[in-house]
């Protein structure tokens, strides 16, 4: 079993302030992890692929200080922070850290759910919303569209369903030109149902 290496700064790469209606309620600063186990073919972010911090290293009170201009968005609309990448997930001490600090904001993932259970299990009560893009569930497309094993990312699947209620996890299921077709896309649903999970996101990525 992998341990978990304590990382008190959070290597960022970007900010994205006064987000709506994309990656959960309310008004939401979006804050771009670096780092990413997978190697998707239609990343938008391959420069962060290696961890490389573009924006720099943040304690938790350092990225507060740099959050909290939307305190009050955040408390008036039920927003608050979303933590996307990347893989935000490969930095799970920081992202507990904060939450327990910063109680009184709201605070999401987007995430693969490519990673060790211990990741995931180390946050799973601090999280509101999960949004997981499984790409999809059929493991040979998954292993061409991102040269990693889907593995992890069914057995976690099926461990978060037992405790995080459904409502609070979207399950992004895109189509992806040239991997998978509609036939794999409603497959991919189908299992994800027969799992328990009740909201679904889908789409096309673009290339
Ligand atoms: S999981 Fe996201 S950040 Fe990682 S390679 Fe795929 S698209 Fe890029």
């Amino acid at each position: 079993m992998k341990t978990i290496i304590e990382k008190p700064l959070l290597a960022v790469s970007g900010i994205d302030r006064l987000r709506m209606g994309i990656d959960g309620k309310g008004v939401r600063t979006l804050v771009v992890t670096a780092g990413c186990p997978l190697r998707c073919k239609y990343c938008l972010n391959p420069h962060s692929w290696n961890g490389r911090a573009f924006l720099g290293s943040f304690s938790a009170e350092q990225l507060y200080d740099r959050v909290k201009i939307d305190n009050l968005y955040f408390l008036t609309t039920n927003g608050g922070i979303t933590f996307g990448g990347g893989e935000p997930l490969m930095q799970p001490d920081f992202i507990h850290n904060f939450c327990r600090k910063y109680a009184m904001w709201s605070v999401n993932i987007e995430t693969s759910l490519n990673c060790p259970w211990e990741y995931v299990e180390k946050i799973a009560e601090d999280i509101d919303e999960w949004y997981i893009d499984i790409k999809d569930m059929n493991s040979e497309i998954y292993r061409a569209y991102t040269g990693s094993d889907n593995r992890a990312v069914t057995e976690n699947l099926q461990r978060l369903i037992k405790l995080v209620p459904p409502e609070r996890i979207c399950i992004r299921v895109p189509l992806i030109k040239g991997f998978n077709g509609e036939s794999d896309v409603e497959d991919s649903v189908r299992r994800l149902r027969e799992l328990g999970f009740v909201r679904f996101d889908r789409f096309e990525y673009k290339a």
